[in-house]
């Protein structure tokens, strides 16, 4: 009876009636279709009075922005109502509420956040939100932490690993990230004018060692149950309130995945923000954004070793210096994967509102140049930069 189908915005408006649970169920009527990711469905449902209730979320079996000549797991919607449903439990005051998934339709229907924007829109405009950083770093320790061997029991962190294995959507990343931006691929997608140096990705013997060990990694270190795709247009704030959404790539990877995505969206903007906004706007929006990298990191790692200490179950891993030591293997992890999040938008193909938006052709060049630069910069010194201080420094010496 589930059997797939593409929901119509009818078939949208009954779902969410039937598992919206909402008392009023019957006051649904109409539904608009918004989704403006690339890969799948997204329905408000909208009651007699015009306000939107629930949101339906489906997966299409192919790659949305490329058609259907790009097939497309719908296993996905499984692994991101379970992704959010485990996130949700661990910090329900960051993450959107999942109030039903079905696996064969490949639909979820979740709470509205209507009242809520995406941050990367905010960012964009310039519109700061001074406790997001705080709270996403609260989100990924609660989240990671949780998911950890610190935390978990061996037997049932081995049988999560492989309920979450994810292999299509981490084969998107692999090849994404990791492997396009430093081969001559038809899917990099650059401005001519900068030919030259992404040939210098190519011939850069030491950072191209750095990126394979960053994608060996995240192949093989199943350190905690990521989101998978923590950019800053998969999170949603409010005055105080922040929530993530769109976890379809969750899988069990390097902790530093998500921690490096998240501190890459901040730089993206960073990059960005001279094509955005008047000088002195700008000036003052990029010390945000390293005032935002330091709170990112620092709040993350303070709360996962408060965590650890209060709450780890294995002995031998809550020996006390034991956390502070793997934090600092994290900590080169995410500038690792930050600096690569800057080469994959800028050299390949999915790219971000902060960089494309710049009006003035010359000015976006200029920006797109400087994220490669100090995306290179910083994959290449990730190993070396041994506290946040010395990364906000390495950051303002790249200009
Ligand atoms: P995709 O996986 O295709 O990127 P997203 O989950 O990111 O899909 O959703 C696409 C867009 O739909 C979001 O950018 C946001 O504008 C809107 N959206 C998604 N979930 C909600 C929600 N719970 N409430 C309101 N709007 C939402
Ligand atoms: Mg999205
Ligand atoms: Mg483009
Ligand atoms: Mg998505």
């Amino acid at each position: 009876m589930s059997q797939y189908r593409t929901f119509t915005a009818a078939d949208a408006v009954e779902y969410a009636q039937r598992f919206g649970g909402l008392r009023d169920a019957s006051s649904l009527v109409t539904a608009e279709e918004i989704g403006d990711g690339n890969l799948n469905l997204v329905f408000k449902i909208f009651d007699r009075d015009g306000i939107s209730r629930v949101v339906v979320k489906q997966a299409l079996p192919w790659v949305r922005c490329v058609g259907e000549s790009w097939p497309l797991t719908l296993e996905r919607a499984r692994l991101e109502a379970e992704t959010l449903t485990e996130h949700y439990r661990h910090c329900p005051q960051h993450t959107v509420k999942v109030l039903h998934y079905d696996a064969e339709l490949a639909v979820m229907v979740m709470e509205d956040l209507s009242s809520y924007r995406i941050w990367r829109g905010e960012l964009v405009q310039g519109r700061h939100y001074p406790q997001a950083t705080r709270q996403l770093g609260e989100y990924l320790a609660q989240t990671l932490f949780h998911t950890s061997d610190f935390y978990l029991h061996p037997h049932e962190k081995k049988a999560r690993v492989i309920r979450f294995t994810n292999p299509e959507m981490c084969e998107i990343t692999e090849d994404l990230f990791f492997t396009d931006p430093y081969e001559d691929h038809p899917r990099n997608d650059y401005p001519a004018q900068l030919e030259a140096e992404v040939v210098e990705l190519r011939n850069d013997e030491r950072l191209r060692n750095e990126v394979a060990g960053l994608k060996h990694r995240f192949f093989s270190h199943a350190e905690a149950h990521l989101h998978g795709d923590i950019h800053s247009g998969s999170v949603f704030v409010a005055d105080g309130s922040l929530k993530a959404i769109d976890a379809e790539f969750g899988y069990f990877g390097p902790v530093g995945f998500d921690v490096g995505t998240a501190l890459g969206n901040l730089l993206l903007n960073y990059c960005a923000l001279p094509g955005l906004l008047a000088t002195r706007e700008a000036a003052d929006g990029r010390e945000q954004r390293l005032q935002d990298i330091r709170t990112l990191w620092l709040t993350f790692a303070e709360r996962f070793q408060a965590l650890a200490a209060e709450k780890s179950r294995d002995r031998t891993l809550a020996w006390p210096d034991y956390t502070a030591t793997w934090l600092k293997k994290v900590f080169a992890d995410s500038i690792g994967y930050c600096g690569s999040e800057l080469i994959r938008r800028t050299v390949g193909m999915a790219h971000v509102a902060d960089l494309e938006t710049i009006q003035d052709e010359a000015m976006r060049i200029e920006c797109i140049r400087h994220a490669i630069s100090l995306g290179k910069t910083l994959i290449v010194a990730a190993p070396h930069i041994d506290n946040i201080d010395t990364l906000i420094a390495r950051i303002r010496q790249n200009g």
